[in-house]
């Protein structure tokens, strides 16, 4: 026999040695549980608080008499985004003892004095012959990435205001100088200040996207529900587009039902919406390609779907796809404009909307979209702090696609 084959197979060992090799196990354990840099706590299979490292206990404020023992969910009480108590079915612990899987989450952890702190944290199952016994949970104060995000929204939206102003001059007088307003011009510069003017239509859409990212970020979107007939905003989107439609000769089709469907949600919201996966499809079809927009209402929701038979994704990009900034290899290769905003956008009012979006596509034969609203508005609660705006108006004509 090998020294391996002794090392690997512990009932080959003496009583002793084996009762040795348990104690210096636990040892070793509890010594790696005490170094984590992290805060770290352990629970039993009922969630009660076995052990809690010493990074824990500084950034929750407590001792260690205040949690062990404990049931973990109330000694840490977790917080969303807005400031509203997680619902138990929504932690990640409890997740993590439903489905037998680490949960990660970026939420806020209530302090001894009532503070809140930004975490991320990931908690973690375990599982002996497919038992659970217990969890561990491990987090980290996230304030700093927090501050720094914040910082760098509140930059996006103070630069993008500031961009405004001399953007609109540029175009006033571009628009008057093209009008003849200051005289007689030659062709060819009629030719130059038309790029003006679509360069600086094209940059008042980005400061817009800009805008309304940042609101997104910042949960500062207000949701102004009024009843929202789809039959007439799918032809105002089409008829918005129409431009890019007609230059790239796509066979448009619009299926609704003839009874007009209304939704109770944000016009301008779902207009952005809609055109942002209209102009997608438009965008990434080949000359003389066909987009679809079909409106089925379901009960109590209404699917809206935005099929086209262009370039599609990548499987490798699909679960990057609603990523800020993410574009996916076979349009870079293309070169077409984008910004990889736009799903990002998109998802977030969706969200603010109380609906959803998925999408089925295969690289080469095309994509489709679809959009889950539901009928009836029922506000978030984080859309009724103060300091709210509404949804930065697109000049969607102007969308070079
Ligand atoms: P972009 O400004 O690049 O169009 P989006 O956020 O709207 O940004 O879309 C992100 C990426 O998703 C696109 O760059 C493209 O790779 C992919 N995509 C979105 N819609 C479609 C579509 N209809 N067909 C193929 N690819 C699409």
């Amino acid at each position: 026999m090998n020294d391996d084959a002794i090392i690997n197979d512990p009932l080959s060992l003496s009583p002793d040695t084996t009762l040795q090799s348990a104690v210096e196990a636990y040892a070793q354990a509890e010594a790696l549980f005490n170094s984590i840099g992290d805060g770290a706590i352990a629970t039993d299979e009922f969630g009660h608080i076995t052990k809690i490292n010493h990074v824990a206990l500084d950034l929750l404020g407590y001792k260690e008499s205040d949690a062990l023992g404990r049931w973990f969910p109330r000694v840490i009480v977790a917080f969303e985004e807005g400031g509203e108590k997680l619902d138990m079915i929504d932690r990640g612990f409890t997740q993590a003892f439903l489905t037998g899987k680490p949960v990660t989450q970026k939420v806020w952890y209530r302090r001894k004095d009532d503070t809140l702190m930004p975490v991320s944290s990931t908690i973690s199952p375990l599982v002996l012959s497919g038992r659970p016994i217990g969890a561990i949970a491990i987090f980290r104060d996230i304030s700093r990435e927090y501050e720094i995000d914040r910082m760098k929204s509140d930059f996006i939206s103070l630069a993008s205001h500031q961009l405004r102003t001399p953007l609109s001059a540029i175009k006033t007088y571009s628009h008057m100088l093209l009008d003849g307003f200051m005289g007689p011009i030659s062709p060819t510069q009629k030719k130059s200040l038309k790029t003006i003017v679509s360069a600086s239509n094209r940059m008042n859409e980005l400061i817009s996207t800009l805008l309304n990212v940042s609101r997104i970020e910042s949960g500062n979107v207000i949701v102004s529900p009024k009843n929202v007939n789809l039959n007439h905003l799918a032809d105002e989107i089409v008829r918005e587009l129409h431009l890019a439609i007609k230059t790239k000769h796509i066979n448009l089709h619009v299926h609704a039902p003839k009874k007009p469907v209304i939704i109770q949600a944000d016009n301008l919201i779902t207009k952005e919406i809609l055109i942002n996966l209209l102009s997608n499809a438009v965008k990434y079809s080949p000359d003389g390609g066909d987009v679809t927009i079909t409106v089925q209402p379901r009960k109590s929701t209404v699917i809206i779907s935005v099929s086209d038979t262009g370039l599609g994704i990548p499987k490798a990009s699909q679960p990057q796809i609603f990523t800020k900034f993410y574009r996916a290899s076979n349009v870079v290769r293309r070169e077409t404009t984008g910004t990889g905003l736009g799903l990002y956008l998109v998802k977030g009012l969706i969200d603010a909307l109380g609906g959803k979006i998925w999408f089925e596509s295969i690289e080469n034969h095309g994509s489709t979209f679809y959009v889950r609203l539901p009928r009836t508005y029922t506000a978030k609660k984080t859309n009724t702090t103060n300091g709210l705006t509404s949804l930065d108006k697109h000049n969607s004509s102007s969308r070079k696609l």
